[in-house]
């Protein structure tokens, strides 16, 4: 089947909420160069992979050549960074080219992101690195194959353009694509507009464009509410479950659809601990690993805040709903979250609550009080439900306390074969990502090949691959930084 040449991006957003961004172009790219292609993601959009890789489509793909009728946007948007109000935040170093139609029938965003300055910058170059958007494909990527709603990412292109970070380094432009970048900020922009008009309309799109059935409900907006507690719940969960640090959840940084969004200075978990903070800029640990259910719902409240006027005429009425819809953020999340462990730990859902929750409350116990590594912990576990305790157990000093905790377990009849479809084996794991991007960086892509190939099929453990699989040496990880 032939590709169409040039793609129908359709400019919906840029149309249906002109106070919401600002036409712009990509700044040019002396030497483009393609690093990487997603062909599968490019399929599902109708996108040609031959045509991506040609002249005409690296210029889609930097935003330096885009179809005729198509009306790049750079979006506006506000929020609490760290905790601190910026009422104008904004792509600062991003575009939406439009949408496209993917295979399942919905819109998705076409986005770049280090395509140069827009009136959004701030003091900021506009631009990107080739590391830190490597990483961005690397582990939206690793994310999308474990099953996690998230961004992905369509291709990285290197500019040939330097960028003046500590160093100077090789510029690039990813291309990004999301049910929609539809953020808690962009809410908190529109609500700060003054303009209760503006503020309905983004709702409604929002409400057409990932939670529809909304629209049916009693109250549409509370019901839409509701809907993103809920896609952030089971979000936060899942990157529990997986050990995943996002770094940066400021409110700009959470998407109304429910993906994770914003790659800049994430990390997973290797040593099990609730206060891990990989960010050198999180000073107070405010997102650290433990931390990030009860941040995911203090941005919730800042959503709820954004939405009151459409809530309900009498705002005392409206400030008791949201109250009400926001406290349903917990109950879910801690549903979420144990289920999810029920599966990791092989367990029937059939098993009582009384039975399955210690155990849970011990183990976490065991991991932290051991420094355990998470991924392997969890991994390691299929074999001893296989009967072969020693690789779980090894990695532990306390032996007496896991030989009693694994007995007590396996007496709950775990299942090997469901475990391993829920508990990966290969994570792009800090030290093997620091290793992919130096190189790349340097201009050997081979390490980033490798691992991306390794962490797109997470739960298929493949020989060859060993090294992959293993935690970090041991002073790498207590002095790794992100950022
Ligand atoms: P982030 O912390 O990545 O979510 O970014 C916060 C804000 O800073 C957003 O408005 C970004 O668009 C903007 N920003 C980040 N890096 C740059 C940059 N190099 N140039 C201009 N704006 C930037
Ligand atoms: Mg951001
Ligand atoms: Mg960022």
């Amino acid at each position: 089947t032939a590709a169409p040449s040039t793609p129908a991006l359709s400019g919906h957003f840029a149309r249906a909420l002109p106070e919401m961004s600002l036409p712009w172009r990509a700044e040019p790219a002396p030497r483009p160069r393609l690093l990487v292609l997603n062909e599968p993601l490019a399929a599902e959009l109708g996108l040609d992979p031959d045509w991506l890789r040609g002249p005409e489509g690296l210029g889609l793909l930097l935003g330096t050549d885009v179809p005729q009728d198509a009306t790049p946007v750079a979006q506006a948007y506000a929020g609490h960074q760290f905790g601190h109000y910026s009422p104008r935040l904004g792509d600062g170093r991003a575009l939406l080219l439009g949408e496209l139609v993917h295979a399942d029938g919905r819109p998705r965003d076409l986005h770049l992101k280090g395509s140069g300055r827009t009136p959004f910058s701030r003091g900021g170059d506009g631009l990107a690195a080739v590391g830190p958007m490597l990483r961005e494909h690397l582990v939206s990527e690793a994310m999308h194959a474990m099953g996690i709603p998230t961004t992905r990412s369509l291709a990285v292109v290197a500019t040939g353009r330097p960028v003046r970070r500590e160093d100077l380094l090789p510029g690039a432009v990813l291309a990004r694509v999301a049910s929609s970048h539809l953020r808690v900020g962009s809410f908190q922009y529109a609500r700060a507009t003054d303009d209760t008009d503006l503020l309905r309309r983004l709702a409604d799109h929002a409400i057409a464009r990932h939670h529809p059935a909304a629209a049916q409900a009693e109250r549409p907006y509370l019901a839409l509410f509701e809907a993103v507690v809920a896609a952030q719940a089971s979000l936060v969960a899942r990157w529990m479950l997986v050990g995943f640090i996002h770094g940066v959840m400021n409110t700009d940084n959470m998407t109304i659809s429910g993906e994770t969004i914003d790659y800049g200075p994430c990390a997973f978990l290797e040593a099990f601990d609730p206060t891990t903070v990989y960010s050198s800029i999180d000073h107070g640990g405010r997102y650290a690993y433990g931390n990030q259910p009860p941040v995911a719902q203090w941005n919730l409240a800042r959503l709820a805040e954004a939405l009151l006027p459409l809530f309900h005429d009498d705002q005392e009425e409206a400030i008791a709903l949201a109250v009400a819809a926001l406290g349903a953020f917990r109950q879910r999340y801690d549903r979420a979250w144990s289920a999810g462990m029920r599966a990791k730990l092989g367990l029937s859902a059939d098993l009582p609550d009384a039975v399955v929750s210690p155990l849970v409350d011990q183990l976490i116990t065991l991991l932290r009080t051991g420094h355990v590594d998470h991924t392997s912990f969890h991994r390691r576990l299929g074999a001893a439900a296989r009967g072969d305790a020693e690789p779980a157990r090894e990695l532990f000093l306390d032996l007496a306390a896991i030989d009693d905790w694994i007995a007590r377990w396996r007496a709950l009849r775990p299942d090997a074969e469901a475990m391993d479809r829920v508990n990966p084996v290969y994570i792009p794991r800090n030290h093997l990502v620091e290793e992919a991007l130096t190189a790349a960086t340097e201009g050997d892509l081979a390490p980033f090949e490798r691992l991306l190939d390794a962490v797109s099929a997470p739960y298929d453990e493949r020989p060859g691959l060993e090294r992959y699989a293993e935690p970090a040496p041991r002073d790498f990880a207590a002095a790794y930084r992100t950022f």
